[in-house]
């Protein structure tokens, strides 16, 4: 069977001599495993189309649990962002989250237009980095059925005005006068900034200003509840970290 899609390479491998084995974020698939067969030698258009990074139309064919790509036209290549290492290592991450979190087998519109725009930002350098991180961690959560209940306190069902803490195992607030043993205290800032991720139309979702500690305040608790949740490392994250 053969399928039309569009999608990006998020991981590149070879498998003998010359076939490459890709993963790819697609709109109608999921995230898939195809076959480039040959991938290593076909020179210009199709080896860069199947490079990480490349976003491209594609022919799958699909026969029992196998993908092979036969056809594939590049649509936006984002290898922009490989003359900046801190901004290379976010967008491998963010293409190890997608693998992560997305399945295979169902369409992916959201989450490939969320990965999209996060790679547009972060090549264009257009938000600060940390912003984008925290946005496409929390958002993509969200989408993967990993959407935090922000609210109301998970103690009092008010809504806590002010500062709150935020329960990474849980996914939930409380407002201060609850306490917040175990949890972690976000102002009143980045709680609205978190609830704007979580619900804003994606195109809107990127467009807020913080000053840089709260910024700082916000990556830091997307990437802990992701973490939290998702319970596996991720080789780009360690990097971009060690920068
Ligand atoms: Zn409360």
């Amino acid at each position: 069977m053969k399928i039309n899609t569009d999608g990006l390479i998020l991981k590149r491998g070879v498998v003998g001599e010359s076939d490459r084995l890709v993963t790819l974020l697609t709109r109608d698939l999921g995230v898939i495993r195809a076959f480039v067969h040959g991938g290593s030698k076909v020179k210009g258009k199709t080896a860069s189309a199947t490079d990480m990074l490349c976003y491209s139309s594609f022919t799958v064919t699909q026969s029992k649990d196998t993908y092979s790509i036969s056809e594939v036209t590049p649509i936006e290549v984002f290898f922009d962002l490989r003359g900046d290492i801190e901004r290379l290592s976010l967008a491998q991450y963010f293409c190890e989250v997608a693998g992560a979190l997305v399945v295979e087998g169902e369409p992916a519109e959201e989450p490939l237009r969320l990965t999209l725009n996060a790679l547009y930002l972060l090549m264009k350098g257009l938000r600060p980095a940390a912003q984008i991180k925290a946005v496409y961690e929390l958002r993509m959560m969200t989408l993967s059925g990993f959407m935090p209940d922000l609210t109301a306190c998970d103690a009092c069902g008010k809504d806590p005005e002010g500062a709150a803490f935020f329960f990474c195992r849980e996914g939930v607030v409380r407002c201060e006068s609850c306490g917040g043993e175990g949890g972690i205290l976000v102002s009143a800032g980045v709680l609205d900034a978190m609830r704007h991720i979580v619900s804003a139309p994606l195109e809107r979702l990127f467009s807020f200003e913080m000053p840089p500690e709260s910024l700082a305040a916000l990556a830091a608790v997307c990437e802990r509840y992701l973490l939290t949740q998702v319970d596996r490392r991720f080789t780009a994250l360690a990097f971009y970290h060690s920068l």
